[in-house]
Protein backbone atom coordinates (compact mmCIF):
# COMPACT_ATOMS: atom_id res chain seq x y z
CA UNK A 1 0.00 0.00 0.00
CA UNK A 2 1.31 3.47 -0.52
CA UNK A 3 0.39 6.63 1.85
CA UNK A 4 -2.36 8.76 1.24
CA UNK A 5 -1.65 11.98 -1.14
CA UNK A 6 0.21 15.37 1.22
CA UNK A 7 1.33 18.18 1.28
CA UNK A 8 5.69 18.86 2.10
CA UNK A 9 7.22 21.49 3.91
CA UNK A 10 10.25 21.73 5.63
CA UNK A 11 10.62 24.76 7.35
CA UNK A 12 13.98 26.61 8.95
CA UNK A 13 12.97 27.83 11.88
CA UNK A 14 11.14 27.36 14.88
CA UNK A 15 8.75 29.85 14.73
CA UNK A 16 8.07 28.77 10.92
CA UNK A 17 7.46 25.01 11.74
CA UNK A 18 4.92 26.22 14.42
CA UNK A 19 2.99 28.67 12.03
CA UNK A 20 3.00 25.76 9.54
CA UNK A 21 1.81 23.05 11.47
CA UNK A 22 -1.21 25.51 13.28
CA UNK A 23 -1.84 26.31 9.62
CA UNK A 24 -3.15 22.99 8.87
CA UNK A 25 -5.73 23.03 11.53
CA UNK A 26 -5.37 19.99 12.87
CA UNK A 27 -4.81 18.07 10.00
CA UNK A 28 -0.73 18.36 9.78
CA UNK A 29 1.87 16.58 11.07
CA UNK A 30 5.65 16.63 12.14
CA UNK A 31 7.81 14.30 10.72
CA UNK A 32 11.44 13.64 12.20
CA UNK A 33 13.63 10.73 11.81
CA UNK A 34 9.92 9.14 9.98
CA UNK A 35 11.01 5.36 11.67
CA UNK A 36 7.08 5.22 12.95
CA UNK A 37 5.33 7.94 10.72
CA UNK A 38 6.65 6.54 7.42
CA UNK A 39 5.06 2.40 7.91
CA UNK A 40 1.64 4.31 9.54
CA UNK A 41 1.41 6.47 6.73
CA UNK A 42 1.64 3.55 4.26
CA UNK A 43 -0.52 1.66 6.03
CA UNK A 44 -3.12 4.40 5.57
CA UNK A 45 -3.61 4.28 9.33
CA UNK A 46 -2.65 7.97 9.27
CA UNK A 47 -3.84 10.54 6.34
CA UNK A 48 -2.85 14.22 7.35
CA UNK A 49 -2.75 16.31 4.77
CA UNK A 50 0.34 17.86 5.50
CA UNK A 51 3.79 16.78 6.82
CA UNK A 52 5.91 19.31 8.07
CA UNK A 53 9.74 17.88 8.69
CA UNK A 54 11.31 19.70 11.56
CA UNK A 55 15.00 18.55 10.04
CA UNK A 56 16.27 21.33 8.30
CA UNK A 57 14.87 23.63 11.72
CA UNK A 58 18.06 25.69 13.11
CA UNK A 59 18.60 24.42 16.93
CA UNK A 60 16.83 21.23 16.88
CA UNK A 61 20.23 18.99 16.46
CA UNK A 62 21.69 20.32 19.92
CA UNK A 63 22.72 18.42 22.21
CA UNK A 64 23.98 19.64 25.12
CA UNK A 65 24.80 19.44 29.07
CA UNK A 66 24.79 22.66 30.99
CA UNK A 67 24.17 22.88 34.62
CA UNK A 68 23.42 19.19 35.88
CA UNK A 69 21.18 18.85 32.99
CA UNK A 70 21.48 17.39 29.69
CA UNK A 71 19.60 18.79 26.93
CA UNK A 72 18.53 16.35 23.79
CA UNK A 73 17.04 18.36 20.89
CA UNK A 74 14.37 17.03 18.93
CA UNK A 75 16.28 16.47 15.50
CA UNK A 76 19.18 14.33 17.72
CA UNK A 77 18.99 10.80 16.33
CA UNK A 78 19.14 8.11 18.97
CA UNK A 79 22.24 6.73 17.22
CA UNK A 80 24.46 9.64 18.09
CA UNK A 81 22.94 9.41 21.55
CA UNK A 82 24.39 6.31 22.13
CA UNK A 83 27.57 7.33 21.22
CA UNK A 84 28.28 11.21 22.06
CA UNK A 85 30.61 11.64 25.14
CA UNK A 86 28.17 14.22 26.84
CA UNK A 87 25.30 11.33 27.58
CA UNK A 88 27.84 9.53 29.67
CA UNK A 89 26.62 12.10 32.24
CA UNK A 90 22.97 9.54 31.88
CA UNK A 91 24.08 6.30 32.15
CA UNK A 92 20.67 4.99 31.82
CA UNK A 93 20.04 6.83 28.74
CA UNK A 94 23.03 4.91 27.45
CA UNK A 95 21.76 1.56 28.91
CA UNK A 96 18.44 1.82 26.94
CA UNK A 97 19.39 3.43 23.78
CA UNK A 98 21.49 -0.36 22.36
CA UNK A 99 17.59 -2.01 23.17
CA UNK A 100 15.71 0.39 21.19
CA UNK A 101 14.81 -1.55 17.70
CA UNK A 102 18.42 -2.04 15.06
CA UNK A 103 20.76 0.02 15.06
CA UNK A 104 20.03 1.23 10.82
CA UNK A 105 16.92 2.73 12.31
CA UNK A 106 18.51 3.92 15.59
CA UNK A 107 20.80 5.90 12.91
CA UNK A 108 17.49 7.76 11.59
CA UNK A 109 15.15 7.69 14.42
CA UNK A 110 15.22 10.76 17.02
CA UNK A 111 14.99 10.16 21.02
CA UNK A 112 12.34 12.93 20.58
CA UNK A 113 10.47 11.31 18.27
CA UNK A 114 10.16 8.46 20.48
CA UNK A 115 8.79 10.11 23.17
CA UNK A 116 6.00 11.72 21.08
CA UNK A 117 5.17 8.59 19.54
CA UNK A 118 4.35 7.03 22.91
CA UNK A 119 4.58 3.43 22.24
CA UNK A 120 3.65 1.60 25.38
CA UNK A 121 6.31 -0.71 24.91
CA UNK A 122 9.05 1.86 23.99
CA UNK A 123 12.27 2.12 25.86
CA UNK A 124 12.89 6.04 26.09
CA UNK A 125 9.77 7.46 27.40
CA UNK A 126 10.38 4.57 30.39
CA UNK A 127 13.51 6.17 30.99
CA UNK A 128 12.42 9.83 30.58
CA UNK A 129 9.87 8.99 33.55
CA UNK A 130 12.39 7.07 35.86
CA UNK A 131 14.90 10.08 35.60
CA UNK A 132 11.61 12.35 36.55
CA UNK A 133 12.75 14.12 33.39
CA UNK A 134 11.06 17.30 31.69
CA UNK A 135 9.83 17.49 28.05
CA UNK A 136 9.72 20.86 26.39
CA UNK A 137 6.94 21.31 24.11
CA UNK A 138 6.53 24.23 21.72
CA UNK A 139 3.20 25.97 20.37
CA UNK A 140 1.66 28.69 18.88
CA UNK A 141 1.15 29.61 22.63
CA UNK A 142 5.02 29.85 23.23
CA UNK A 143 7.28 27.06 25.24
CA UNK A 144 6.46 25.29 28.61
CA UNK A 145 8.07 22.42 30.29
CA UNK A 146 6.06 19.02 30.90
CA UNK A 147 7.19 16.66 33.30
CA UNK A 148 7.58 13.30 31.48
CA UNK A 149 5.56 11.43 34.21
CA UNK A 150 2.67 13.76 33.09
CA UNK A 151 3.37 13.54 29.61
CA UNK A 152 2.26 10.07 28.49
CA UNK A 153 -1.30 9.77 28.73
CA UNK A 154 -2.62 6.34 27.35
CA UNK A 155 -1.42 4.47 24.40
CA UNK A 156 -0.01 6.34 21.71
CA UNK A 157 -1.22 9.63 23.42
CA UNK A 158 0.42 12.65 24.96
CA UNK A 159 0.18 15.87 25.97
CA UNK A 160 1.32 17.11 22.96
CA UNK A 161 -1.90 19.72 21.17
CA UNK A 162 -2.23 18.90 17.30
CA UNK A 163 -0.21 22.37 16.89
CA UNK A 164 2.71 21.73 19.29
CA UNK A 165 6.46 20.36 18.58
CA UNK A 166 8.43 18.71 21.15
CA UNK A 167 11.47 20.51 20.78
CA UNK A 168 13.50 18.63 23.55
CA UNK A 169 14.05 16.23 26.76
CA UNK A 170 16.18 17.72 29.62
CA UNK A 171 17.72 14.66 31.52
CA UNK A 172 19.19 15.13 34.85
CA UNK A 173 22.71 14.03 35.14
CA UNK A 174 24.15 11.49 37.16
CA UNK A 175 24.48 12.52 41.05
CA UNK A 176 27.01 10.87 43.30
CA UNK A 177 25.58 7.92 45.06
CA UNK A 178 23.14 7.01 42.14
CA UNK A 179 23.30 3.67 40.45
CA UNK A 180 21.02 2.36 37.64
CA UNK A 181 20.05 -0.64 36.24
CA UNK A 182 17.64 -1.69 32.16
CA UNK A 183 16.50 -4.76 31.00
CA UNK A 184 13.46 -5.95 28.90
CA UNK A 185 12.31 -9.44 27.79
CA UNK A 186 11.17 -9.41 23.43
CA UNK A 187 11.00 -12.63 21.86
CA UNK A 188 13.63 -11.62 19.27
CA UNK A 189 16.33 -8.58 19.65
CA UNK A 190 15.12 -5.32 18.31
CA UNK A 191 11.52 -6.36 18.93
CA UNK A 192 9.31 -4.28 21.42
CA UNK A 193 9.41 -5.44 24.88
CA UNK A 194 7.15 -7.87 26.17
CA UNK A 195 7.89 -6.32 29.39
CA UNK A 196 10.66 -3.83 30.72
CA UNK A 197 12.21 -2.28 33.51
CA UNK A 198 14.40 0.67 34.16
CA UNK A 199 15.68 1.32 38.06
CA UNK A 200 17.35 3.74 39.72
CA UNK A 201 19.03 3.77 42.91
CA UNK A 202 20.56 6.53 45.39
CA UNK A 203 22.29 5.89 48.22
CA UNK A 204 22.64 7.98 51.12
CA UNK A 205 24.21 7.94 54.83
CA UNK A 206 23.80 4.96 56.55
CA UNK A 207 20.78 2.55 54.93
CA UNK A 208 19.20 5.63 53.63
CA UNK A 209 18.01 4.82 49.80
CA UNK A 210 15.60 6.26 47.22
CA UNK A 211 14.62 3.46 44.93
CA UNK A 212 12.38 4.31 41.23
CA UNK A 213 11.77 1.61 39.25
CA UNK A 214 9.51 2.14 35.80
CA UNK A 215 7.61 -0.66 33.88
CA UNK A 216 7.29 -0.68 30.21
CA UNK A 217 5.26 -2.62 27.94
CA UNK A 218 3.09 -3.92 30.74
CA UNK A 219 0.03 -1.05 30.66
CA UNK A 220 -1.47 1.67 28.03
CA UNK A 221 2.08 4.20 29.32
CA UNK A 222 5.23 3.77 31.33
CA UNK A 223 4.26 3.34 35.34
CA UNK A 224 6.63 4.04 37.84
CA UNK A 225 6.51 3.78 41.34
CA UNK A 226 8.95 4.89 44.12
CA UNK A 227 10.19 1.59 46.27
CA UNK A 228 12.51 3.65 48.57
CA UNK A 229 10.95 2.98 51.86
CA UNK A 230 10.72 -0.94 50.81
CA UNK A 231 14.69 -0.53 49.97
CA UNK A 232 15.82 0.90 53.33
CA UNK A 233 13.78 -1.29 55.33
CA UNK A 234 15.82 -4.17 53.37
CA UNK A 235 18.87 -2.84 54.07
CA UNK A 236 18.59 -2.22 57.90
CA UNK A 237 21.78 -3.11 59.89
CA UNK A 238 23.01 -5.05 57.54
CA UNK A 239 25.50 -4.75 54.16
CA UNK A 240 23.36 -6.61 51.79
CA UNK A 241 24.64 -8.16 48.35
CA UNK A 242 23.12 -7.03 45.39
CA UNK A 243 22.09 -10.16 45.27
CA UNK A 244 20.14 -10.47 48.76
CA UNK A 245 18.60 -7.26 48.58
CA UNK A 246 16.92 -8.75 45.03
CA UNK A 247 16.13 -11.67 46.86
CA UNK A 248 14.63 -9.76 49.57
CA UNK A 249 12.32 -7.65 47.20
CA UNK A 250 9.98 -9.94 45.49
CA UNK A 251 7.11 -9.63 48.30
CA UNK A 252 7.28 -5.45 47.65
CA UNK A 253 7.93 -6.32 43.80
CA UNK A 254 5.08 -8.97 43.80
CA UNK A 255 2.24 -6.29 44.77
CA UNK A 256 3.86 -3.22 42.93
CA UNK A 257 3.58 -6.10 39.92
CA UNK A 258 -0.18 -6.11 41.00
CA UNK A 259 -0.60 -2.19 40.83
CA UNK A 260 1.56 -1.33 37.51
CA UNK A 261 0.95 -4.30 35.47
CA UNK A 262 -2.34 -4.09 33.80
CA UNK A 263 -2.03 -4.69 30.00
CA UNK A 264 -4.60 -7.57 28.47
CA UNK A 265 -2.66 -10.68 27.70
CA UNK A 266 -2.21 -10.86 24.22
CA UNK A 267 -1.18 -13.52 21.29
CA UNK A 268 2.28 -12.77 22.95
CA UNK A 269 1.89 -12.69 26.21
CA UNK A 270 -0.78 -13.04 29.43
CA UNK A 271 -1.28 -10.62 31.78
CA UNK A 272 0.41 -12.75 34.34
CA UNK A 273 3.40 -13.79 32.32
CA UNK A 274 4.16 -10.18 32.18
CA UNK A 275 3.77 -9.81 35.77
CA UNK A 276 6.21 -12.40 36.33
CA UNK A 277 8.89 -11.03 34.07
CA UNK A 278 7.89 -7.56 35.81
CA UNK A 279 9.20 -9.09 39.34
CA UNK A 280 12.20 -11.10 38.29
CA UNK A 281 13.15 -7.74 35.96
CA UNK A 282 12.71 -5.22 38.73
CA UNK A 283 14.35 -7.50 41.38
CA UNK A 284 17.45 -7.82 39.37
CA UNK A 285 17.69 -4.61 38.28
CA UNK A 286 17.17 -2.30 40.91
CA UNK A 287 20.02 -5.05 42.68
CA UNK A 288 22.74 -4.41 40.11
CA UNK A 289 21.50 -0.30 40.66
CA UNK A 290 21.88 -0.73 44.15
CA UNK A 291 25.21 -2.33 43.70
CA UNK A 292 26.62 0.30 41.30
CA UNK A 293 25.26 3.35 43.26
CA UNK A 294 27.53 1.48 46.24
CA UNK A 295 30.59 1.83 44.15
CA UNK A 296 29.46 4.96 42.85
CA UNK A 297 29.47 6.05 46.57
CA UNK A 298 32.80 4.25 47.34
CA UNK A 299 34.81 6.06 44.08
CA UNK A 300 33.70 8.97 45.12
CA UNK A 301 34.98 8.27 48.65
CA UNK A 302 38.35 7.18 47.49
CA UNK A 303 38.80 10.77 45.10
CA UNK A 304 38.52 12.87 48.42
CA UNK A 305 41.06 10.50 50.68
C1 LIG B 1 11.36 -2.36 12.61
C2 LIG B 1 11.20 -1.34 13.71
C3 LIG B 1 11.51 -1.70 15.01
C4 LIG B 1 11.40 -0.76 16.04
N1 LIG B 1 11.70 -1.15 17.30
C5 LIG B 1 11.59 -0.26 18.30
C6 LIG B 1 11.89 -0.64 19.65
O1 LIG B 1 12.30 -1.77 19.95
N2 LIG B 1 11.74 0.31 20.61
C7 LIG B 1 11.30 1.58 20.33
O2 LIG B 1 11.16 2.39 21.23
N3 LIG B 1 11.01 1.96 19.07
C8 LIG B 1 11.15 1.08 18.07
N4 LIG B 1 10.86 1.49 16.78
C9 LIG B 1 10.43 2.88 16.56
C10 LIG B 1 11.64 3.80 16.39
O3 LIG B 1 12.39 3.89 17.60
C11 LIG B 1 11.25 5.24 15.99
O4 LIG B 1 12.40 5.85 15.55
C12 LIG B 1 10.68 6.14 17.04
O5 LIG B 1 9.59 5.54 17.68
C13 LIG B 1 10.14 7.45 16.41
O6 LIG B 1 11.15 8.33 16.15
P1 LIG B 1 11.22 9.09 14.74
O7 LIG B 1 12.17 10.22 14.90
O8 LIG B 1 11.51 8.12 13.66
O9 LIG B 1 9.74 9.70 14.63
P2 LIG B 1 8.76 9.82 13.38
O10 LIG B 1 8.53 8.49 12.78
O11 LIG B 1 9.20 10.91 12.49
O12 LIG B 1 7.43 10.29 14.15
C14 LIG B 1 6.73 9.41 15.01
C15 LIG B 1 5.51 10.14 15.58
O13 LIG B 1 5.93 11.16 16.48
C16 LIG B 1 5.55 12.45 15.99
N5 LIG B 1 6.72 13.32 16.21
C17 LIG B 1 8.03 13.01 15.96
N6 LIG B 1 8.83 14.00 16.37
C18 LIG B 1 8.01 14.95 16.90
C19 LIG B 1 8.26 16.21 17.52
N7 LIG B 1 9.50 16.67 17.69
N8 LIG B 1 7.19 16.94 17.94
C20 LIG B 1 5.93 16.46 17.80
N9 LIG B 1 5.64 15.27 17.24
C21 LIG B 1 6.68 14.53 16.79
C22 LIG B 1 5.18 12.28 14.53
O14 LIG B 1 4.22 13.21 14.11
C23 LIG B 1 4.66 10.85 14.53
O15 LIG B 1 3.33 10.85 14.98
C24 LIG B 1 10.95 0.56 15.75
C25 LIG B 1 10.65 0.94 14.43
C26 LIG B 1 10.77 0.00 13.42
C27 LIG B 1 10.45 0.42 12.01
Amino acid sequence: MKAAPFAYVRPSSLADAVGELARTDGGGKVIAGGQSLTPVLAMRLARPDTLVDINAVEGLDELSVDDGVVRIGATVRQRRAERDPITCAVPLLRMALPWVGHRELRSRGTVCGSLAHADPAAELPAVACCLDAQITVTGPDGERRVPARAFFTGAMTTALGADDILTALRLPAVQPGEGFGFAEIARRHGDFALAGVAARVRVGEGSRAEATVTAFGVSDRPVTRDVGGELASVLTGSADTAERLAAALPDTLAEAAGQLVDTDGDVHASRGYRRRLFRVLAGRELGKAYDRARRNTEEAADEHR
